[in-house]
């Protein structure tokens, strides 16, 4: 009998699956793909693109490559529905997909609402398109002002974490060539990168100052026309405002009945499938393993993709699936605007203009392993 597998989101861990289902589809499968766009942005370049270093190019993976002669069916459009009754998925786009086994790689969801005044005044990085083209226009613009004598346009990122810190540095280097910027960085009262060791964020702090990044160790609470308001009253001036504030959950895992945990993250266990409905698999960033918390990452996403293409392969052959405890460390190599980075690994951290080139190295690996165009 042919068991139908609906692939939702092309993520960081369904790549790896669409590779290997291309070369090996399963067999008696019939596999569709829901995703609103035609290729994946790879985040972890994403700052330097911000800063120069790469074209957008070298950023994306198509998908149409990786689909070449593959068995797989693309349906271009969001999830927005999901009834586990009836196993069926409704998308934006009003279409209707039943489905035996489902696989969830959605990601973090769009965070429009992090901040009162983000929708209107403010860039979210996420979606990562969205964002691409509004950080296109925000550039244009503020390149107009200047050429008809303008000063330079306040940039603030809202958000302490390694994604807030890479982006108001790769700015911050991008201005001294380009368009003339100021960055500001609103940390949040913990600080630049709480989560990390002394010694990395004395680092990351150094890398601030030499980019001359001004460093706010506030909360920021809204978003006005050119402001940005902080929790202890302040209120500083801001031309053009970016939120990177961490991964919230979407809400259809919720309001699908699926067990979710208390950040609303779609809860599995170690066989990749949820802890409700055991014919619904999840990985990446949408997904938490009970007993084995980890940071929301772009390592913990790759790294579930062999496992998951394996369990997959497994389910929809009626056979028993595989257990996959997520690594306890990951490695993070974090850019810092010019061509330097910052290594971090459990306890140990180093920096260099050689880790940079490293961390170069294994991105572009990693995005010709998946047929993008990363020379
Ligand atoms: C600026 C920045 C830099 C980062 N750098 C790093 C780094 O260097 N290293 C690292 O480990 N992590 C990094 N991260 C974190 C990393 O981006 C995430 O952890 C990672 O993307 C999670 O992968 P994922 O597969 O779960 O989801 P994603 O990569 O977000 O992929 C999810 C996919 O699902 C699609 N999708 C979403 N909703 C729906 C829907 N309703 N229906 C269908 N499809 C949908 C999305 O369009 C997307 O293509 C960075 C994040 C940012 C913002």
């Amino acid at each position: 009998m042919t068991s139908r597998l609906l692939l939702v989101g092309a993520g960081h861990a369904h790549m790896s699956v669409l590779r290997a289902f291309r070369q090996a589809p399963p067999p008696d499968t019939q596999i569709v793909l829901l995703t609103p766009y035609p290729r994946q942005v790879y985040s972890g370049m994403l700052p330097g693109w911000i800063a120069g270093h790469y074209t957008l190019d070298d950023c994306v993976i198509p998908l149409a490559p990786l689909l070449r002669g593959s068995p797989i069916t693309v349906v271009s459009a969001h999830l927005q529905q999901l009834d586990l009754t009836t196993r069926t998925v409704t998308t934006d786009r009003g279409h209707r997909i039943e489905f035996d086994f489902i696989s969830l790689d959605t990601g973090p969801a769009p965070e429009p609402d992090a901040l009162p005044g983000l929708r209107e005044h403010g860039l979210s990085i996420r979606p990562i398109e969205n964002f691409i083209s509004q950080w296109q226009q925000t550039l244009a613009v503020i390149d107009a002002s200047a050429r008809t004598g303008g000063d330079a346009a306040t940039v603030t990122v809202v958000g302490g974490g390694a994604g807030g810190l890479e982006i108001a540095l790769a700015a911050a280097w991008r201005a001294r060539s380009g368009p003339p910027m100021r960055l500001q960085l609103v940390s949040g009262k913990a600080g630049v990168l709480a989560a990390f060791s002394p010694r990395v964020r004395r680092m990351a702090h150094q890398a601030l100052k030499e980019m001359e990044v001004r460093l706010i160790e506030d909360d920021a609470v809204e978003l006005g026309p050119d402001t940005v308001l902080l929790a202890e009253g302040g209120e500083l001036s801001s031309n053009f405002s970016i939120v990177a504030t961490g991964s919230v959950a979407a809400r259809y895992p919720r309001e699908a009945g699926l067990a979710v945990d208390e950040r609303g993250f779609i809860e599995i266990d170690e066989f990749q499938l949820s802890t409700s409905h055991p014919f619904v698999f999840a990985a990446g960033d949408c997904a938490s393993v009970v007993g084995h918390p980890r940071p929301k990452s772009g390592v913990y996403a790759v790294r579930a993709g062999p496992p998951l293409t394996e369990n997959l392969r497994r389910a929809v052959a009626g056979r028993p699936l595989r257990r996959h405890v997520p690594q306890v460390r990951a490695l993070y190599l974090l850019s810092t605007g010019r061509r330097h980075a910052i290594a971090n690994w459990g306890g140990l951290s180093v920096e260099g203009d050689w880790v940079w080139r490293w961390k170069d190295h294994i991105d572009r690996r990693f995005m010709r392993s998946f047929g993008g165009s990363s020379g």
